[in-house]
């Protein structure tokens, strides 16, 4: 018997979700904040961190870090779980919900994790494309539901990678539809306001799905620390539910699955985050806004608005040749073409406006 006998036939079929490992001064491949996290931030963690025993387990459950994420996003403490990541959180919800018989449906192109895990857990994978603008077609979302009564649906919005969103009034009409659960996966709200793009994020916080779990038990937000709140070092992510529904995706979690430092760092970017982290976020969305009018300055390329710190662009020069000559030109983007309906794209992620700069610049030679 080989190593493979004992693989599942449907995880061998599968490509691992990986990054090239490459390196460059200018890095705008994963949707990371282009800004470090402020110095007040990184040094009261560290404060606190020297006071605190590191012979001691972390919380079993980050009961500190849940009731800071309650006041941040106005949900009930008892119905939020923070992750090791945001990925933890789409893995325990599949784990809960995932196996032979059960079904996922994802629009696509999308977050690369969701078919991943499902198909891993031995799920079925059902998916609807992105219309022919890359925005959602939640007309055919509609439909799939309703006829295939998938056991989870799983929404991106602002999609990556193309940063597409759903409106409340569509979520709406799905939630209703739907007998099963219902995810957003909401890692770039942030970015996301009623004036984008070209305008900035109606704040306390971008666009979020959170209002709408008062009024929907099958409702399910996921959210990160990794890109708006500059921490994707220490992976923080958070899921919101009914705390009914919260309870059964806990059971899937691991014990001390967040280490106290990420847990202390989570809580310090809270209590800092209008001070300190807002300011960066409509800086980000000014710099988007103004990327998406300079790429389309240029020709050849197609930039394609986005609600989130990224965009995909459409290049008439093979996207995997401008990935490489960037590359040359020590900037770093994400190669997208092997994704649905995105054979002729590559995705930039937002930089500093330094950086922007030089992408542009680095665009222009390129496509010349
Ligand atoms: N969801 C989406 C849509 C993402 O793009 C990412 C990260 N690229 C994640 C979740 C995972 O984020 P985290 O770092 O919190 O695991």
């Amino acid at each position: 018997m080989g190593i493979s006998d004992s693989i599942k036939a449907s995880v061998l079929a599968l490509r691992p979700y990986t990054l090239r490992p490459d390196r460059a001064s200018v890095k705008l491949n994963q949707n990371e904040n282009p800004w470090d996290a402020p110095a007040e931030i990184k040094l009261e963690t560290l404060n606190r961190m020297k006071s605190r025993a590191w012979s001691r387990y972390p919380d079993f459950m980050p009961q500190r870090l849940h009731e800071r994420l309650a006041e941040f996003s106005g949900w009930h403490a008892d119905g939020i779980i923070a992750g090791n990541g945001s990925n933890e959180l789409i893995q325990a919800l599949l784990m809960v919900t995932m196996g032979a018989g059960k079904r996922v449906l994802i629009t696509e192109p999308t977050f690369a994790l969701y078919r991943q895990i499902t198909t891993v857990l031995g799920g079925e994978v059902l998916s609807v494309p992105l219309r022919s603008d890359l925005q959602f077609d939640v007309t055919a979302l509609l439909e799939e539901i309703e006829e295939k009564q998938p056991d989870v649906t799983i929404i991106c919005s602002p999609n990556n990678p193309t940063g597409c969103v759903i409106s409340d009034e569509e979520l709406v009409v799905l939630l209703k539809a739907a007998r099963g659960l219902i995810v957003i996966d909401e890692a770039y709200h942030e970015f996301a306001g009623p004036g984008c793009p070209g305008g900035q994020p109606d704040w306390g916080g971008g666009h979020s799905a959170v209002p709408l779990l008062g009024d929907h038990k099958n409702l399910i937000v996921l959210r990160t620390f990794s890109k708006a709140m500059a921490m994707a070092a220490f992976r923080v992510g958070y899921l919101l539910a009914a705390p009914e529904l919260a309870r059964e995706v806990a059971k899937a979690v691991l014990p001390y699955n967040l280490n106290a430092f990420s847990q202390t760092a989570g809580e310090v970017a809270i209590e800092m985050f209008e001070a300190k982290l807002q300011p960066l976020v409509e800086a980000i969305c000014t710099e988007r806004d103004r990327l998406c009018v300079e790429l389309a300055n240029i020709p050849g390329l197609v930039p394609l608005p986005s609600q989130a710190n990224f965009m995909v662009v459409l290049s008439n020069k093979d996207p995997k040749q401008v990935f490489a000559e960037l590359l040359e030109r020590d900037i770093l983007v994400r190669d997208v073409s092997g994704y649905p309906m995105l054979k002729d794209y590559f995705r930039v992620s937002v930089g500093t406006p330094e950086e922007n700069d030089l992408l542009v610049k680095a665009l222009r030679e390129i496509l010349q």
